[in-house]
């Protein structure tokens, strides 16, 4: 029997990885630096998705753990990464700490967020954690559904090895195939009748190979 309660971020992120959810040391490395209190108050330490506002939760630490694992090919200093529905926060925040924003240019670390309370909460939490990300040209928070990318944003976007979506969809987004560079992957649930699989998304040669992870449970990807 494991605690799901833990006090500290340090112990949540050990409480993950001695239940074998964080097996990946790049992973424990990561989600170590990205403390959980500064994106949520309530609860931070609790492995499990807590609510913020607007019919909208932070995901759970396993859940930013085994999205994060699934990526970390994809995902490295120097990568160019995408958090679709960024919420909090706290999961491009990993994203800019897995790739070093601050000192790799190449590295270009973006979230992409349909309400703007949203957007404006997550900027004030990486205000507490890491006011430094706000003052580099290389990451961003965007206030857009990615739904209503045109063609222009598209191109000045540019292309993605390592996408993460936040929500889930009914099918998977035209746009997402579009931003996904040659190697990268993608990650996100999508609707199977009443339940959600998420899925591990790969663009090899052109070709989009499609791997069926395990059942989630996310807010919905709204079209508008
Ligand atoms: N990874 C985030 C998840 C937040 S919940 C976290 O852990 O904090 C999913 C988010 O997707 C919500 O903030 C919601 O507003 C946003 N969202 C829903 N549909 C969207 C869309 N079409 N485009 C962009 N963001 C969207």
């Amino acid at each position: 029997m494991y605690a799901l309660v833990e006090n500290n971020h340090r112990d949540l992120i050990n409480n993950l990885k001695r239940r074998g959810i964080i097996d990946d040391d790049d992973v424990y490395d990561t989600m170590l630096q990205v403390d959980r209190g500064r994106y949520i108050k309530e609860s931070p330490y609790v492995d499990t998705p807590i609510y913020i506002s607007h019919g909208v939760t932070i995901s759970s630490p396993h859940m930013h753990a085994l999205s994060l694992k699934r990526l970390m090919n994809a995902l490295k200093p120097g990568s160019r990464a995408i958090d679709v529905g960024s919420g909090s926060g706290y999961l491009t925040v990993c994203m800019a700490i897995r790739t070093n924003v601050l000192e790799n240019k190449n590295s270009f670390v973006i979230g992409i967020e349909r309400v703007k309370d949203l957007v404006d909460f997550s900027i004030e939490n990486i205000k507490k954690d890491k006011p430094e990300l706000l003052n580099i040209e290389n990451f961003k928070i965007i206030h857009k559904n990615i739904y209503q990318v045109n063609e222009k944003e598209q191109k000045e976007l540019g292309l993605f090895d390592a996408i993460h979506v936040g929500a889930s969809a009914s099918e998977l987004p035209d746009i997402l195939i579009n931003l996904l560079a040659e190697n990268g992957k993608l990650i996100i649930p999508l609707e199977e009748g009443r339940t959600q699989v998420l899925y591990e998304i790969t663009k090899k040669n052109g070709k989009i190979i499609k791997d069926r992870l395990f059942d989630v449970c996310f807010v919905t990807l709204k079209k508008n």
